[in-house]
């Protein structure tokens, strides 16, 4: 049984949609929570690479799916690890999209969880639509956007669409917030800050808070493994903890 299942959308692509759920992820597995994450990104399956997974053999018997176990209280699974090659693009049809993700969610052998954080495909198109028909426990949706308007614009419609279909938004998440010094390990913050927050606000949604830009937000993706485990207590991993608390 899947007691909470919230979903991590994106209005765009890029914004650090993969980031934010793998770091979410690892952060409940720590705090003892049994965990489970789902890559639903059929375009560009970014969690296997962030955890340092090789090719894995995830199919069982019929109609069978196993996660990849990460550690006594994380499993994981992605589209990523059953697509044939993932260095080759796959060219979905609509209906074949939507049957692959309804057939992924049923047939993913979980067992007990109690967060299922499912890391989506941007947008808000049929594809969701099948992730939410197929949800156990469906708690809501945590929205990631960059500060810039460009992100904002597609963040509002995905709230938006969120509402519409009542689908409660626990919060929005501001990424690459303001920069960390490579000096001083300090957040500075020059230039446009604060778009996801203003967002938050006028839709009315709870503001869960901002991360950085940050170079070993990158180095840990390069070395596959979680940030907020391989930099525990930098400047940005509190600011994880901090998101992880209002969460
Ligand atoms: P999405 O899932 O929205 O497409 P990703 O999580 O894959 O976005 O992030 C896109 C790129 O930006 C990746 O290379 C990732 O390492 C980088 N990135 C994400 N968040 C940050 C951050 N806070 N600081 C620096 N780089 C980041």
């Amino acid at each position: 049984m899947i007691k909470n299942t919230v979903l991590v959308l994106s209005g765009k692509g890029g914004v650090g949609k993969s980031t934010v759920s793998a770091n979410l992820a690892a952060m409940l597995a720590r705090a003892g929570h049994k965990t489970g994450l789902s890559d639903i990104d059929l375009h560009g399956p970014s969690i296997p690479a962030l955890f340092g997974i090789e090719k894995e053999n995830l199919t069982g018997g019929e109609n069978t799916i196993n996660p990849y176990i990460y550690n006594q209280n994380l499993k994981i699974v992605s589209m990523g690890l059953l697509l044939e090659d993932k260095d080759s693009p796959v060219v979905w049809r609509g209906p074949m999209k939507a049957g692959f993700i309804k057939r992924f969610m049923q047939d993913t052998q979980w067992g007990d969880l109690d967060y299922l954080i499912v890391d989506c495909p941007p947008g808000t198109g049929d594809e969701l639509l099948s992730v939410i028909g197929d949800s156990e426990n469906l708690k809501g949706v945590i929205i990631v956007t960059t500060p810039q308007k460009l992100a904002v614009i597609d963040a509002r419609k995905a709230i938006r669409f969120c509402k519409e279909i009542k689908l409660p938004v626990l919060g929005v998440v501001e990424n690459m917030s303001g920069f960390v010094c490579e000096k001083c390990g300090e957040i500075n913050q020059p230039f446009l800050i604060g778009g996801g927050e203003l967002l938050a606000k006028e839709e009315n949604a709870p503001y869960l808070g901002s991360i950085p830009l940050d170079r070993k937000v990158i180095e840990s993706a390069e070395q596959g493994k979680p940030f907020v485990e391989l930099y525990a207590g930098s400047a940005s991993s509190e600011n994880f903890a901090k998101i992880f608390e209002k969460f």
